[in-house]
């Protein structure tokens, strides 16, 4: 599932449609087999003529912003991704699954593509009313922040709520702080020495600060790498896929070395979640 990082390396491709204007946004015939998306067309129809103004990002939901109200909440889910297309005769060569096309008055124009249907595409009457959907409202700190608030997380992680969970299992409630996932919260883990079974309450103030700059470093650095394609399902806009599964230290690698002592990489559950460490750098 894309997480953080590659949720606003999608965002960053989609701002090139910033100030085109909207010809329409369609529903392809294959969507209309999925009852969220029958009989959409008609609602959306309302985008025609209108520019687009933005695409926002709140946690793992992107929110795109016309002239006119209403805006478009969109989740990747777990297989959702956007290609970019300059004629819409690409549309068979250049997607699998293709859902909705949003069709530019002048090119490029973006296909929705979603082979396991868990990504969401509907309308939210405002960026307010979007902002009062429980899992936008309730969501903490941003990890991808420029400027990572390290005192705000590290008064969050002090609050009550949190001291009895293991962190491992932490990192992924966005309570706390939004947009970790599976692979970077056993990154970000490795990064700051932390074994994942650690409970909140037993980490020192050195590792609670250890971990909040880990935390701003991983997911910064995936989304300079436009995030991690290891599994060929998570690609840009553009086509091209993300870079950062080469300096994956932990995730996906057990039994091989880990490369700072050469101990065997481990892989323990966790609420159902795989998660890697290395038994020796982390404790
Ligand atoms: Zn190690």
């Amino acid at each position: 599932m894309p997480e953080g990082p590659e949720v606003e390396s999608v965002r960053r491709e989609l701002l090139q449609l910033i100030n085109l204007v909207v010809e329409k946004i369609a529903f392809t015939p294959l969507s209309q087999k999925y009852t969220k998306y029958q009989g959409k067309e008609e609602k959306f129809s309302q985008f025609t003529n209108q520019k687009l103004r933005n695409v926002h990002r709140f946690n793992k939901f992107l929110v795109w912003e016309f002239d006119k109200a209403p805006v478009i909440l969109n989740h990747l889910g777990m297989t959702g991704s956007w290609t970019m297309i300059s004629s819409l005769e690409e549309l068979s060569s250049k997607t699998t699954h293709p859902k909705v096309i949003v069709e530019m008055r002048t090119p490029p124009h973006a296909i929705f593509d979603d082979s396991r249907n868990f990504g969401q595409f509907r309308l939210f009457s405002s960026i307010e009313a979007v902002k009062q959907y429980p899992p936008i409202k309730k969501v903490g700190i941003d990890g991808l922040a420029e400027d990572f608030p390290l005192g705000e997380f590290i008064d969050r992680l002090a609050e009550q709520r949190f001291q009895n969970r293991q962190i491992g299992d932490l990192l992924m409630d966005p309570r706390l702080v939004a947009g970790i996932g599976n692979i970077y919260k056993a990154e970000i883990l490795f990064e700051a020495k932390i074994h994942p079974e650690r409970t909140v309450s037993t980490l020192s103030t050195e590792e609670t600060t250890l971990l909040g700059k880990s935390i701003s470093k991983i997911l910064l650095k995936a989304f300079y790498d436009k995030g991690s394609s290891f599994d060929a399902r998570y690609k840009l806009p553009s086509g091209e896929s993300g870079g950062a599964q080469r300096w994956h230290k932990v995730y996906q690698r057990i039994d091989q070395p880990c490369d700072k002592c050469g101990s065997l990489i481990e892989k323990i559950i966790q609420k159902n979640r795989s998660t890697y460490y290395c038994p020796t750098c982390q404790d």
